[in-house]
């Protein structure tokens, strides 16, 4: 039962672990969303100019290739090159204004993704070891029952007899109460009663599935 209360210690550090994680995440998600909207506009604007530049050149070969010659399809033409001229200079402009903005967003989104990053590395380090405890806790419920027989006296032979049971059916005789406050292994729901027993550091076991209960403070 102290191996027990060690693990929900460290269940809520990882329960902390985990909401930092999340809320860098969201601040990263923020900060990067703004950096994409000017970015995105910026490559948007240079596409429109590939294409302007692209139309002024078609324009000039053909009002400098000798083959238009009205009066009327020369001026459409001069007039069409200086509208797209002057698209162009607007978008010129348009894009300065945005990249003058881009690295102070460029900046903020960098510094949120490593706050983030460092967040995430700590929730799955500290994932690794709670999985290694995990293991390690159950392993010692096992030993408990097969190699210490003057432990099994004074265990519920009944009990007892279940736990095998189960283990011999399922390889796992025990299941976590999660923070739904469900059967880790099969979801059901445990009912109040059982989980006061559970925090007293009583024993339960589940309706359902009839593996042993253990408490960890519900976090998984
Ligand atoms: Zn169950």
């Amino acid at each position: 039962m102290l191996e027990i209360k060690k693990h929900a210690a460290a269940m809520v550090e990882g329960r902390e672990l985990l909401a930092q994680a999340e809320a860098a995440k969201k601040i990263y998600d923020v900060e990067h969303g703004a950096l994409k909207v000017v970015a995105d506009e910026v490559k948007e604007l240079e596409i429109q100019n590939q294409a302007i530049d692209a139309k002024s050149k078609k324009d000039s070969d053909l009002l400098y290739g000798g083959k238009v010659v009205s009066p009327r399809e020369v001026d459409a033409l001069e007039k069409d090159i200086q509208s797209l001229k002057l698209r162009k200079s607007q978008n010129e402009d348009r894009m300065l204004e945005l990249m003058d903005r881009l690295p102070p967003l460029e900046a903020a989104s960098k510094a949120a993704e490593t706050v983030f990053r460092e967040k995430k590395k700590a929730l799955d380090a500290w994932k690794v070891r709670a999985a290694e405890e995990k293991t390690q806790l159950e392993t010692r419920y096992r030993a408990l029952g097969a190699k210490r027989p003057e432990l099994v006296k004074v265990i519920n032979p009944s009990l007892l007899a279940r736990y095998e049971a189960i283990r011999a059916k399922y390889q796992t005789g025990m299941s976590e109460v999660l923070k739904t406050n469900t059967c880790n292994e099969c979801g059901t729901r445990v009912p109040e009663k059982t989980l006061d027993t559970l925090k007293n550091d009583g024993i339960g076991t589940c309706e359902s599935c009839h593996r042993l209960l253990y408490w960890t403070d519900g976090v998984v």
